[in-house]
């Protein structure tokens, strides 16, 4: 149909690939295939069915077997087994990809929100609270309607007037700098929004909280003027490395520039495209990081940073994003004031740093395997009375820590000590406090830590200022 198409060849193997393929497959040093699936030919069940074989390859042998390590770790590590063991959160087929959240998991859901929400002070960032449903007059405004309805969830009102629910939360946005007039001196202003945001994924394609319908995003819009992108784009990136840092992630930074298909100005995505290639050169060079082109791949409205982190497992995802938009204030008519006679349209950026706050949580329960920093932990510590008699004691303590702020349980089983620090362990307690007699009488804790190290004795101040400490780090 007059489109071209590629063939990659090896040996007596011709395949339509868009490629590469290596010239021979006696460069392949080390591989290991790690899954295979029946299909039938062109996908219809009348034809003979083909077997697919996947593998992986590595120049060598030892890089093969951290490979396969890694592989396995994340296997074992994996969210949903996770989930479940630590009475963290169920799906239910009543709601297919919609979570449902268990208070142990809601306090890690909730602190990953307010972690964020407490960066946002110091870096002008406004929190916003914003509709879920909106009229289609709206996503017809932002295009989402003609572009996007197919991922919407829609619906008609008693009025006959069609609703949808949001998929992200820019338009509604919009709809806020507009509403009233705004000046230069208005600007940049940070719009912050943890709405719930809604996407109808096929139900074959949801998995775990990687692929949902229902999620939150740290999702925040920047209405700045051109001449603002540098420091905007500038502060978003090291907002995320500070984020990244205490999650413990790496990333990967590229600059997609104008694609094929563009809408505005040449001039306007040139400059764009200067300014954050400034931006990203002068963020390297501090951080002695180093960033790539991605030539085309920008977004139809504007030139975008794709980040990518990457996890303990060194597995890597894409989660921040940060986008310009040249074309939503275009569509719904906004502008600020520079001067008495000028009018001037502003830039949006879109940015986000966990993405999905359902995904990121997946994301870290599999790097750490449900072993939970003490910040983000739902379990921080369980106090273990070696026997009835301490209990009183051991509950004494626990208030304290309670009231303290800390996720304190206490084990008033009547099951051995041992058993009961066993048990905490596999709970995964960050700490867990041993009190018998001597500790009664000194009015002290007896330490250990989930991975099986003991820290004795200390006084209950002290174990604090050791909490403070691990919270902080
Ligand atoms: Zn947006």
């Amino acid at each position: 149909e007059g489109e071209m198409t590629t063939a990659y060849r090896c040996g007596p193997l011709i395949d339509l690939c868009t490629g590469p393929h290596i010239p021979n497959t006696g460069l392949v040093k080390a591989f290991a295939l790690t899954k295979n699936s029946a299909a039938y030919w062109k996908g219809d069940a009348k034809n003979d069915s083909v077997q697919r074989v996947y593998g992986v390859s590595y120049p060598d042998k030892k890089s093969l077997k951290e490979h396969m390590r890694l592989m396995k770790e994340a296997a074992e590590n994996d969210h949903r087994k996770v989930g479940k063991e630590q009475k963290l959160f169920f799906f239910h087929q009543m709601s297919p990809g919609s979570c449902f959240f268990l208070p142990h998991g809601a306090r890690i859901y909730n602190k990953l929100i307010s972690f964020i929400r407490g960066c946002y002070r110091e870096r002008g960032f406004q929190e916003v609270v914003t509709p879920n449903i909106y009229n289609c007059d709206l996503w017809k405004t932002s295009g989402h309607y003609q572009n996007y309805r197919e991922d919407m969830f829609l619906f008609e009102t008693v009025d006959k007037d069609e609703y949808g629910m949001k998929p992200m939360n820019c338009p509604g946005h919009c709809l806020m700098f507009k509403h009233e007039s705004r000046s230069y001196k208005d600007l940049p202003m940070r719009f912050a929004d943890f709405g719930v945001l809604h996407r109808n994924e096929a139900s074959g394609s949801l998995t775990g909280l990687t692929r949902v319908r229902r999620f939150q995003q740290d999702d925040a819009h920047i209405f700045c003027a051109k001449d603002q992108i540098f420091s905007e784009v500038k502060g978003a990136l090291e907002f995320m490395k500070y984020v990244y840092d205490a999650m413990g992630f790496t990333f990967h930074l590229k600059l997609s520039t104008r694609p094929d298909k563009y809408v505005g100005d040449v001039k306007v995505w040139d400059e764009a495209e200067k300014e954050l290639g400034k931006c990203l050169e002068s963020f390297c060079t501090e951080n002695k990081m180093k960033w790539e082109l991605n030539p085309g791949d920008g977004a139809f409205y504007g030139p975008k940073i794709d980040i990518q982190l990457e996890d303990a497992l060194k597995r890597r995802h894409q989660c921040a994003t940060v986008q310009l938009d040249f074309q939503l204030p275009i569509r719904f008519g906004l502008k600020f004031r520079r001067t008495n006679e000028l009018m001037e349209e502003p830039v949006i950026v879109h940015r986000a740093i966990l993405g999905s706050v359902e995904r990121m949580f997946a994301i870290l329960c599999e790097q750490w395997g449900g072993k939970w920093p003490l910040w983000l932990s739902p379990r921080q510590v369980c106090v273990v009375p070696v026997a009835e008699a301490y209990n009183e004691y051991a509950n004494k303590v626990a208030k304290q820590l309670h009231n303290a702020g800390y996720y304190v349980d206490v084990d008033e089983s009547n099951n051995q000590f041992k058993k009961k620090v066993r048990n905490a362990a596999i709970a995964k307690y960050n700490y867990i406090l041993i009190l018998g007699e001597k500790e009664k009488t000194g009015k002290t804790v007896n330490i250990r830590t989930r991975d099986g190290a003991v820290h004795g004795e200390k006084s209950i101040p002290d174990f604090f200022d050791m909490l403070a400490e691990d919270v902080a780090a």
